[in-house]
């Protein structure tokens, strides 16, 4: 399974870079991603949320179909906006109603290196606007109230705190046993 990175981290907020072609690693690595989504319980993942700032996403949505954009282009957005409460695999334990466009078209190229359009309502079309931000650095609580927002990077900012301090605390306790082990066997 990959890692999904979390919000804080730098190449969440990157600008991810085109695909030039579809090469057997590239579709290993949206296999890999579509797994680690379902794993997860996720309908989207984004190639940037594990930790590859390029421009691809998988979703399964409402009608169970694996799905790969690689190079993705939102052409068309419907005017009328819907209301849905948002997740995210790299914001995990939060949710948030955010405003969307109801109904989206997609030019993308998929798994097979195959120029595609397609037409997205509902769930999907919900799925795609929330990945395709993914990959201009632009996460959901972007799109929420304000306050959300920096209760949520606050939060994730103290756990990585915390993380980093064990981390050191448990370096320096290994480099003090090393040290009274080096004193021991020079008497
Ligand atoms: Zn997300």
């Amino acid at each position: 399974m990959l890692r999904v990175c979390k919000i804080g981290e730098e190449v969440l907020r990157q600008k991810a870079t085109p695909i030039e072609s579809v090469t057997d690693e590239i579709k290993q690595l949206a296999k890999e991603m579509l797994e680690t989504m379902k794993e997860e319980n996720g309908v989207g993942l984004a190639a940037p949320q594990v930790g590859k700032s390029i421009r691809m996403f998988v979703v399964n949505a409402d009608d169970d179909v694996d799905r790969t954009f690689i190079n993705p282009q939102i052409v068309k957005m419907s005017s009328d906006l819907v209301d849905y409460e948002e997740g995210c695999l790299s914001i995990p334990s939060f949710y948030e109603n955010i405003k969307r466009p109801s109904q989206v078209t997609i030019q993308f190229t998929n798994e097979n290196g195959e120029k595609q359009v397609l037409d997205a309502d509902g769930l999907l079309a919900r799925v795609i606007q929330h990945e395709n931000d993914h990959l201009d650095g632009i996460l959901y609580v972007d799109h929420g109230d304000a306050e959300f927002k920096k209760n949520v990077e606050e939060t994730f900012a103290k756990r990585r705190e915390r993380a980093e301090k064990k981390a050191l605390e448990k370096e320096a306790k290994a480099k003090r046993i090393a040290a009274k082990i080096a004193a021991k066997k020079q008497k």
